[in-house]
């Protein structure tokens, strides 16, 4: 159905610095391809994305310096002249990896990002699902593994939450060094492994998705995908709809998905107004 990522135009990287250098840039970039209907972001959160709030397209309130209270999807609205629809890079993500990726053909899809956060986007009937705002999956508390209780997480709100725990900050306070780079016989695999398992679980007791994907550069990690998928087999007991070995996967469209997610949300808005 219509275009896909194989029918990409043009593409370009702009280095984030600050929110007025980076935006000026996206949108003249922007301005110069010409012939634009509408326009997707797939920005990093935490994000408003209440349609009847004042900060709608808003992202709020990031740690990253600057971007505290930055109008984002607004600010390109006005300078462009084109409807935006706007939607955190976990959503996008889950949304491409929904249509082109690893979840196609699944009523009900969750995307997972493991890495200097984690965040995950839930996909029903081909939207990425909203409650009061966006799912914030990884700051889910998990039971601790019993040679872990000493540390106390990494989170700045919640200390041991999953991200607290499971995160590559997270990781990298316990052991010092990246779990790919931890021997495979390292205690550091079964716990994160653990902790990433009950998620899963979680998901599959609440929501019971036809596949969750697991993506970020600590899934990258040799191995990680199957200690997990073995963890959540025993901790789930088989009580679940879905073989998780069939439900459980790896990205299929890599370090692209939010970026294609964007597309994906740009593509929806133009069908939607042109009915
Ligand atoms: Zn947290």
């Amino acid at each position: 159905m219509g275009a896909g990522p194989d029918d990409i135009q043009a593409e370009t990287r702009i280095e984030t610095s600050d929110p007025e250098t980076t935006l000026l840039a996206a949108i003249d970039w922007l301005a110069r391809a010409g012939n634009l209907t509408s326009i997707g972001i797939a920005s990093f959160g935490p994000v408003e994305l209440d349609p009847q709030s004042d900060h709608w397209g808003y992202i709020t309130n990031t740690p990253k310096p600057g971007w505290q209270n930055t109008d984002f999807a607004g600010r390109v609205h006005r300078a462009l002249g084109l409807p935006v629809s706007f939607d955190t890079d976990v959503n996008a993500a889950a949304l491409a990896e929904a249509r082109w990726g690893a979840a196609t053909g699944q009523r009900v899809s969750v995307y997972i990002t493991v890495g200097t956060g984690i965040g995950g986007g839930l996909i029903v009937d081909g939207k990425p699902y909203r409650g009061l705002s966006h799912p914030e999956m990884g700051h889910f508390r998990p039971r601790l593994h019993p040679t872990d209780v000493a540390f106390k997480g990494v989170c700045s709100v919640h200390g041991s939450c999953l991200e607290g725990l499971a995160s590559g900050p997270a990781i990298s306070a316990r052991w010092g060094a990246e779990l790919s780079d931890l021997a495979p016989d390292h205690p550091a695999h079964e716990i994160v492994s653990g902790y990433l398992a009950q998620l899963v679980v979680a998901l599959q007791a609440m929501v019971q998705p036809g596949r969750i994907v697991l993506g970020g550069g600590v899934m990258a990690t040799p191995g990680l995908l199957d200690r997990v998928r073995i963890q959540a087999i025993q901790q789930g007991g088989g009580y679940f709809q879905g073989r998780l070995d069939e439900v459980l996967s790896s990205p299929a469209l890599g370090d692209r998905s939010g970026l294609l997610g964007a597309m994906a949300l740009a593509m929806d808005l133009a069908q939607s107004s042109s009915v």
